[in-house]
């Protein structure tokens, strides 16, 4: 099974090659920022399961934090890939530039006491303080 996405001018494009997707909402202030809304929701895939079929050469990449690197399209600004995040090299990308609108099984809301006042995590998810158990940068 497979998923495509890209950004809003369609100059990148990427396919997730897994059985199901599976993402995050995060509210912290730096996807508030890049988005420009609320809060994001990434889905989480290892390196090998994401292919990329056009513009991965172009991206931009903004070191956001120590711990984050994101990448955006030269040309639309659309963030395409959040990575550094964690030892492993899980990667994320926005769901938001998915194709369509596939089925996301949703994880929980991370950075969760960050988020806005209009716009509070639902409580029908689980929702953490910060990054979840097994996710995130690890102690040396
Ligand atoms: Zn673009
Ligand atoms: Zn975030």
């Amino acid at each position: 099974m497979s998923f495509d996405g890209g950004c809003l001018c369609g100059a990148v494009r990427y396919r997730i090659n897994r059985k199901h997707l599976n993402a995050m909402h995060c509210h912290c202030s730096m996807c508030q920022r890049v988005h420009g809304g609320a809060y994001s929701t990434h889905v989480v895939v290892r390196p090998e399961q994401l292919q990329w079929l056009a513009g991965r050469a172009d991206l931009i990449a903004y070191e956001s934090s120590t711990e984050a690197y994101r990448e955006f399209c030269p040309a639309c600004g659309s963030q395409i890939l959040i990575h550094g995040q964690t030892d492993d090299g899980a990667l994320s990308v926005p769901a938001g530039t998915l194709d369509g609108d596939p089925p996301l099984t949703q994880l929980g809301h991370i950075f969760a006491t960050d988020a806005v006042h209009w716009a509070q995590p639902p409580e029908d998810l689980p929702r953490h303080p910060g990054w979840p158990p097994g996710f995130g940068p690890q102690d040396p």
